[in-house]
């Protein structure tokens, strides 16, 4: 075994492979950029080498700079995680020329497998079921449009070289075949150099299953079972499981051994998977993805087994761990991915101090929960990488109990700083539809408004946090509590007061009495003692709110953002406005800052003009970053006054694009 491992990454999944690491005993090192100075990786590595740089092509995507730092750190071998260079076939070469094992399959089957065109053709030929269309041998615009006609419409568009479910677009007529084909060589060449495009029949409700395969240098090939990873929101995944609940026995065993066979079609040594796309009774090979997975952690749940442990073993020239017979399959695990994203505006990308963080413990389970997380209280999230915070595993001997421990987790989790996917991800895990097992691919992103509503236990909660929060400012004032008397309060009875509130759309009006139990509250429309509400004890430190409601102590972080306050329960953001008031301030007019770009990126398109009425949600303009297409909308109706940018301008984060008429 090697005693000196480089790791090629960062984030919760250079911290993984560190621990692996620990276990083994194996000296480590990462390396890091500027911006990832005091980041968690390079807080536990053994040692960290600095990156020139901020951007990844920069730090985390230079191969030269990093084989540099793992010649100067004596590694033996390097390892690269999952993303940046995991797939790169020329670093895979580059390793191996400087002496040193890369940690994964051959630079050759990484670059049979690297493009989707050439896997899929490889594939058929072995005799691997592979999802019906084109793989682009012609790129001729016309003859892509006729091909695509001939598979049949809906049609799905995808870069050759795509991975991270970017590059992809679904057309469903003729007439949106041209432009999409635009966007999608577009965003191709930006996020992968190479604007190669195929084409596939579009499966409208498939199930993505994947197996994990193992192979070592003495030609043998073992599955590690499948996972199920069809709760996806824009073709990437978000929730993930082992086994595939309610997969037909029969088909399980197809899928496996075709998963062998594509395997053994490119004499697959070290980790990989074989993606599957699933319907009713077919199912056919999708890529094959030649590194460790986001989502290894379920796998390693249900088998006992470390991935990690395996990968460097096979790198170090060992044979494989077990054979076949001795991999068993036990109980259910379930991975949850939490990003540093806004739900509410499209998704995109969060960024600032994580000034609040906290998880359950996992130290007193029995293995049962398990925490894979990039980042700590108090770290910076920034632009410049993929926002995945963490990732969440919980099993049990049952799938119910795996959901019901998952689900347990992300309520005990308090975060502040960048919004993140928590609620959204607590929503699905919620919803009958992931109880029954019954997500298909592409059903979030339809369905999308359903797994953000807030249900109304946890918004009528926020709505007592927020009164107790104010009651607690309030009354904590040093001048005693002038503004009650404001409100009709008298010394000498309990006189009500009346207090107007905005979550979201809905605006309620509490009526609050201070009677000798406590704060005594209730809906001013519906009054009655069923719906009334006991408020004591609330204190508040401008960031953590404590408050007993109707008897039970509650914790919430709670930040007064310029006269909103927000707060998180039950693992749910959320973001009161005190309308009556000017203390914790009124709604702020949507349309008054202008519209500003949420990162930096490069404007694609411009759709509004001065002077140009604008109804809410109205696309204005389109720009490119994170290597994604984003559409930046109206947030309200209003006339536009300026625009700021033009189509090819770069942006930096927060600058203005478009102004609105007061
Ligand atoms: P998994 O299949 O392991 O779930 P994802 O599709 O979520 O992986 O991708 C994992 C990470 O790797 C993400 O950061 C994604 O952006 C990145 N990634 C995947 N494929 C590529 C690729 N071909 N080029 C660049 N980045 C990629
Ligand atoms: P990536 O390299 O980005 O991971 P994949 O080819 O693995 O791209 O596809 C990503 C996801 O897109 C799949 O998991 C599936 O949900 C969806 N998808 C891919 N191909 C099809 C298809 N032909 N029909 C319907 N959905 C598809
Ligand atoms: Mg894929």
């Amino acid at each position: 075994m090697f005693d000196r491992l480089l790791i090629a990454n960062r984030g919760e999944i250079a911290c993984r492979i560190i621990r692996t690491c620990r276990r083994l005993g194996i000296e480590c090192a990462v390396v890091y950029s500027a911006h990832d100075r005091g980041a968690r990786h390079v807080r536990l590595a053994d040692f960290a080498y600095p990156l020139r740089g901020a951007t990844a092509a920069e730090t985390y995507l230079n191969a030269t700079a990093i084989v540099a730092a793992a010649q100067r750190f004596g590694a033996r071998a390097i390892h690269p995680g999952y993303g940046f260079l995991a797939e790169n076939a020329a670093f895979a070469y580059t390793v191996e020329k400087a002496g040193l094992v890369f940690v994964g399959p051959a630079a050759t089957t990484i670059e049979k497998m690297g493009s989707k065109a050439a896997a899929k053709t490889m594939m058929r030929a072995a005799g691997v079921p592979v999802v019906p269309g084109d793989d682009g041998a012609v790129q001729d615009d016309d003859h892509l449009a006729a091909a695509a006609g001939e598979i049949g419409y809906p049609i799905l568009l995808k870069a050759a070289a795509g991975g991270g479910g970017k590059g992809m677009r679904l057309v469903e007529k003729p007439g949106e075949f041209a432009a999409a084909l635009d966007a999608v060589r577009r965003e191709a060449l930006g996020a992968f150099g190479d604007d190669q495009v195929i084409i596939e029949k579009y499966l409208a409700a498939p199930r993505h299953i994947e197996v994990q395969i193992f192979g070592d240098r003495y030609g043998n090939l073992v599955h590690l079972h499948e996972r199920d990873c069809s709760v996806q929101r824009r073709h990437q995944k978000i929730i993930e499981e082992a086994p595939a609940p309610g997969l037909d026995p029969k088909m399980r065993d197809a899928i496996h051994r075709t998963a062998l066979a594509a395997g053994r079609a490119v004499d697959y040594v070290n980790a990989g998977t074989v993606e599957m796309i699933v319907d009713e009774n077919s199912f056919y090979f999708m890529e094959m993805n030649t590194r460790l997975q986001v989502e290894h952690p379920v796998t390693e749940a249900v088998t006992g087994l470390d991935l990690v442990e395996w990968q460097l073993r096979i790198a170090a020239g060992e044979p494989l761990p077990l054979t076949q017979d001795e991999i068993a399959c036990r109980g259910h695990a379930i991975e949850a991915r939490l990003y540093a994203e806004d739900p509410v505006r499209g998704f995109l990308p969060s960024s600032g101090v994580l000034t609040m963080f906290t998880v359950p413990d996992t130290a007193d389970g029995n293995g049962d929960l398990r925490i894979d997380s990039g980042y700590e209280a108090g770290d910076h999230i920034g632009i410049h990488f993929d926002p995945l915070l963490a990732k969440f595993i919980a099993s049990g001997a049952e799938r119910t109990q795996a959901i019901a421990r998952l689900s347990g987790a992300l309520a005990h989790t308090a975060l502040n700083g960048p919004r993140t996917n928590l609620g959204f991800l607590q929503a699905l895990l919620a919803s009958p539809e992931f109880a029954a097992a019954q997500i298909r691919t592409a059903a979030i992103d339809r369905d999308l408004a359903q797994f953000l509503e807030d249900s109304a236990e946890l918004a009528e909660r926020a709505q007592l946090l927020a009164l107790a929060a104010r009651l607690a400012r309030q009354l904590g004032s040093p001048a005693g509590n002038p503004w009650l008397a404001g409100d009709g309060w008298s010394n000498g009875g309990a006189q009500a007061i009346t207090w107007r509130l905005a979550l979201g759309d809905n605006e309620v009006e509490w009526r609050l009495e201070n009677t000798a139990a406590g704060w005594r509250v209730q809906r001013a429309a519906e009054p009655s003692a069923t719906n009334a509400h006991l408020i004591t004890d609330m204190r508040w430190d401008g960031s953590d709110l404590a408050a007993t409601l109707d008897g039970i102590v509650c914790r919430s972080p709670a930040v007064d953002e310029g006269g909103r306050l927000a707060l998180t329960t039950g693992g749910r953001r959320f973001t009161v406005v005190f309308v009556d008031t000017h203390d914790i301030g009124p709604a702020a007019d949507p349309l008054a800052g202008g519209l500003h770009s949420p990162m930096p990126g490069k404007i694609v398109a411009v759709r509004a003009a001065a002077g140009e009425q604008v109804a809410a949600d109205q696309p204005l303009i389109v720009m490119e970053a994170m290597k994604m297409e984003i559409t930046l909308r109206a947030p309200a109706a209003g006339t536009v006054q300026a625009v700021h940018v033009g189509a090819g301008d770069f942006v930096a984060a927060d600058a203005l694009l478009i102004g609105f008429a007061p």
